[in-house]
């Protein structure tokens, strides 16, 4: 089967002025994750059987806890809960305790991973809201090597865009080595780095203009564009919105 294009989703993040059109994506994918797994998905067994598997990572845990509805909640972690305690049992039941090694210690390595600490670091490594995101924003960055190839004025679209965030720069940089032939990328990679750096000299001067106005000789001059640059600043180095309003059930 062909997998789904985004081909509408993206050309509105690019056209929608945020800071960065997959941070744009991410928010709404992530947002409709919640609400399908809290809305009544969770009363489905395939989707609980994912959810105990994959679990909750620390963000989404908060999330979640945000979003309201104590019963959803309690049914999720309920599954949940009991699955981590099977694992717990087995990895804490064959736990033999031995003296660090002599060599660790020289080597300075008092960090040694026990299997109990190795069980809980796989576990933390997965989530469930994390992976649905992910699979879609995969598939976004696919539309976007898709719609280079095949639309003339796609990369025209770009360059009126506002660039990326760091964070999900380089994630298009890999998805550009991968999906576009050499000619393609020589074409494509210079127009990006170029905007990248322009952009990412547009919000320095927003946050250093932002420091200036706070010195009295300023204080009549004008805001410019730096009124929001704490936020606009956060979310550029690392993806997301820093300023959001908390995420709510709003049925
Ligand atoms: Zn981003
Ligand atoms: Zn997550």
């Amino acid at each position: 089967m062909k997998e789904k294009l985004y081909t509408i989703e993206l050309h509105d993040a690019l056209t929608s002025g945020d800071e960065c059109p997959f941070c744009y994506l991410e928010r709404d994918l992530e947002q409709k994750a919640i609400e399908f797994v809290l809305g009544s998905s969770y009363m489905e067994s395939d989707t609980r059987d994912r959810t105990d598997r994959q679990g909750f990572c620390r963000r989404h845990t908060k999330m979640m806890y945000d979003y309201g509805n104590s019963l959803g909640n309690a049914w999720i972690l309920k599954t949940r809960l009991r699955y981590l305690r099977e694992g717990l049992k087995k990895q804490t039941a064959g736990f033999q305790p031995s003296a660090p090694s002599g060599l660790a210690r020289l080597m300075g390595r008092t960090q040694e991973k026990t299997p109990v600490g190795s069980w809980v670091e796989q576990e933390e490594s997965h989530c469930y809201i994390c992976g649905r995101v992910e699979d879609t924003c995969r598939r976004v960055m696919d539309t976007f090597l898709y719609q280079v190839k095949h639309e003339k004025d796609f990369m025209d679209l770009v360059r009126g865009s506002k660039g990326f965030c760091i964070h999900h720069f380089g994630q298009l940089v890999d998805a550009c080595a991968r999906g576009l032939g050499q000619s393609e990328q020589e074409q494509v990679l210079p127009v990006l780095f170029e905007q990248m750096n322009r952009e990412l000299e547009r919000i320095q001067e927003d946050i250093d203009w932002l420091i200036e106005k706070y010195d009295y000789r300023n204080k009549d001059k004008d805001w410019r564009t730096s009124q929001d640059a704490v936020q606009r600043t956060m979310q550029k180095i690392t993806g997301g919105y820093p300023a959001d309003p908390v995420f709510r059930d709003r049925k």
